[in-house]
């Protein structure tokens, strides 16, 4: 990528070596972190702020509320019970004591707490054994008898580097920013855009973040809602979503082989024992028409969990295979993979499809021979997990690539399976699916390169499943219901959240759960199935649950994706409380896949946090996988709905999509105009934010 070198001002783009007190080590500490040029010190944004404008009385502390404290040392206690551990007791006038609590600590530092000794501490007040503690918070040893100097202003809190610390990195910024230009130099949003929305130029929001001025809305700041974070939250969001876009129009210019289904496709329709749901019918028919284009299509099916989205992959697939190409389907788990190989297996095979099955245990001379087949085209549809990608495996014409549920892969990953089929400036169509919906507003964001479409229809006949929240106390009548409804023939699955008991965290493991369930219900045929089993006796288990040969599979979170066993319409799920939205919602979807009204119990711990409570009612109110969505950003926020892992979004320094989603319209708004009329602003934001992530990622 060429260097927008004019739009990007000058003193940004001096290394951070030319900053007065940073050497060639430093500099090194600062590269690695990606601070290579004055300007990525500018974006080295405060992740939070620290009040030590004022003192707060002891005895008017709040636990989780962080403040300054001055008080006396009282006590001191050095105790080494597991691990080496320093407690100092202060107090002040207030009548309030407070302990502060180390784990790592110098002789020099239990030298300085001498009783009565007076310190000014900052840190987050918890209750611990003996009232308000704060661990390990900042501090200073007060001389002057007048008291702490405070400061006047919020002190910012940046993010912590490896080798550099944080008042050397305080200082360096704002040296740096001495350097910022005027506004015009800085400016890449255009002005009127701007001033439209009462948000500040960039230059004056990066001083006011960097520098709060006394008379700053501190309470604004420190929720991330000031104008001057908001400025920059929408920069940050619109650099990363050109970024994306830029990406998918990069691949546009790729040629992709014309699809279109034929005989097998037909055929293959014919013989299913069900008609397609109009929505697994709008979808395909998208699908057909981008596969229909001579150039690469890029498109995500969302689904919710049951609603048919194999069906649909097996059919764009035979698009590829009437035209005599090859189609690859690759899914996170072995445990999927396999499932989707036999399925495939018996509706294609009959057709005279060849189906070819990889996966990391298939080795040695089964792994050639099935090689072979794939490099010499005869294995029309290739299955398998990320063994798909390795270097050996070569294609012979691979047109369609399929992704299931790909939320459990980088996007890297993804962009690895296509480069498989890369052949004469050609590339494979792509077509991701996943069951794990995203609120709309994420979407827009995590998925600007992809086009979606979705599955919003579930098969008819489907009875929604009935869910309980049970307290673990009443495990004893849970395990009476399950024996009940095994005899009348009811399959049921018994999910435990652990699967090593000598966890330090209390959780029911999966052997023991299995011993004790095999000891209550001896009439019952019981089934185990965990991660850590050889992959054919999982197999073994799951292929025995399916054909009836057990009643009860107890099951560690491994059967979590994908898994499809419609006779099985009981789950249990311990430790619910312990489980996020999103996984308590794929794991409650392995049931309610037959006609059967099917229930599902979730069994939790007491006492429950307020969160836990609110996820667990949730689950019961609700059975709408958007819904579910929602309320999981909500309550978790958007970097744990979308880790780096998830998306290949790399991660805001600032800004916040649950927060900021508001913005995200004039995101859109501004990067269509931006690439229409100025490609060259666009890349220089995407530069200044994105740099080399974004080299790496368009890799
Ligand atoms: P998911 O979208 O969760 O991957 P699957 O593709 O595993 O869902 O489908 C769930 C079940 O529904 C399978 O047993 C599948 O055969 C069945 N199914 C799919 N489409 C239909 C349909 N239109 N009518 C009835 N059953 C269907
Ligand atoms: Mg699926």
């Amino acid at each position: 990528m060429s260097l927008p070198a004019p739009r990007l001002s000058s003193a940004g783009s001096a290394p951070v070596s030319t900053l007065p007190g940073v050497g060639p080590k430093v500099a090194e500490k600062l590269a690695a972190r990606g601070l290579c040029t004055v300007g990525d010190l500018w974006l080295h944004l405060p992740r939070q702020y620290e009040d030590r404008t004022r003192i707060v009385p002891i005895r008017n502390l709040r636990g989780g509320v962080p403040a300054q404290v001055e008080g006396t040392v009282d006590a001191v206690d050095r105790g080494f019970r597991r691990r080496p551990m320093l407690r100092v007791a202060i107090s002040d006038d207030s009548g309030g004591s407070l302990v502060l609590r180390f784990f790592h600590f110098r002789a020099a530092q239990v030298a300085q707490f001498a009783v009565g000794t007076r310190l000014c501490c900052y840190g987050t007040p918890r209750p611990g054994q003996h009232g308000l503690e704060i661990v390990h918070p900042s501090y200073r040893v007060v001389d002057a008898p007048e008291g702490a100097v405070l400061g006047d202003a919020l002190d910012p809190v940046y993010p912590a580097l490896d080798g550099v610390g944080p008042a050397v990195l305080r200082r360096l910024i704002l040296h740096a920013l001495e350097r910022l230009p005027e506004c015009q130099a800085l400016e890449l949003i255009p002005q009127h855009l701007l001033t439209d929305l009462g948000l500040p130029a960039l230059r004056d929001a990066l001083l006011a973040v960097h520098r709060p001025p006394s008379d700053a809305d501190l309470a604004a700041l420190i929720e991330g809602r000031h104008p001057a974070q908001r400025r920059l939250a929408l920069e940050e969001m619109l650099a990363h979503h050109l970024s994306l876009r830029r990406q998918r129009i990069a691949l546009q210019a790729y040629a992709a082989p014309v699809l279109s289904p034929g005989r097998l496709a037909r055929g293959f329709e014919a013989t299913l024992p069900f008609a397609l749901t109009s929505a697994q019918r709008r979808v395909l028919l998208e699908i057909l028409a981008d596969l229909a284009q001579p150039r690469p299509m890029l498109r995500l099916v969302q689904g919710d969990v049951g609603s048919g989205k194999t069906v649909v992959a097996a059919l764009a697939a035979l698009a590829a295979i009437d035209t005599g190409q090859q189609a690859a389907l690759m899914a996170p788990t072995e445990l999927l993979a396999e499932q989707h190989a036999r399925n495939l297996g018996a509706w294609l095979e009959p057709l005279g499809v060849r189906v070819a099955w990889l996966a990391g245990k298939v080795t040695g001379r089964a792994r050639a021979a099935v090689s072979a087949e794939i490099a010499s085209g005869a294995a029309q549809m290739v299955i398998g997990t990320h063994a798909l990608m390795q270097e050996a495996v070569r294609f012979h014409a691979l047109a369609l690539a399929i992704v299931d549920e790909q939320h459990r892969f980088g996007v890297h990953q993804r962009l690895a399976l296509r480069d498989k089929g890369a052949r004469g400036g050609g590339v494979p169509h792509q077509l991701v699916m996943t069951a794990t919906p995203i609120p709309r507003t994420l979407a827009m964001a995590a998925y600007a390169d992809l086009d979606v479409s979705a599955i919003d229809e579930l098969p008819p006949g489907r009875t929604p499943v009935r869910t309980v929240v049970l307290s673990a106390e009443r495990r004893p009548e849970l395990v009476e219901r399950i024996r009940a409804a095994c005899a009348q023939g009811r399959q049921a699955y018994w999910v435990c959240t652990l699967i090593d008991e000598s966890d330090e965290v209390v959780a029911q493991a999966a052997q023991s759960t299995y011993d004790q369930l095999s000891g209550a219900l001896p009439g019952l045929r019981i089934g185990f199935v965990h991660g850590r089993m050889r992959p054919a006796d999982k197999q073994a288990a799951m292929q025995a649950f399916k054909a009836g040969d057990s009643d009860l599979l107890v099951a560690t979170t491994v059967i979590e994706v994908g898994v499809d066993v419609p006779n099985a319409s009981l789950m249990v799920i311990e430790n619910a409380e312990r489980l996020g939205l999103a996984q308590l919602h794929q794991l409650r979807g392995r049931v309610g896949r037959g006609s059967e009204a099917s229930s599902c119990v979730l069994l939790y711990q007491a006492p429950l946090s307020r969160t836990a409570r609110e996820r667990l009612d949730t689950m019961r109110e609700t059975t709408d996988g958007f819904l579910i969505a929602e309320k999981d950003l909500a309550l978790r926020g958007p970097g744990e709905l979308l880790g780096t892992r998830q998306t290949g979004l790399v991660e805001f320094r600032l800004a916040d999509l649950a927060r900021d989603a508001d913005l995200l319209p004039l995101v859109h708004d501004i990067g269509a105009h931006l690439l229409a009329a100025d490609a060259e602003a666009a890349d220089a934001i995407v530069e200044r934010w994105v740099g080399g992530a974004s080299r790496f990622a368009a890799a």
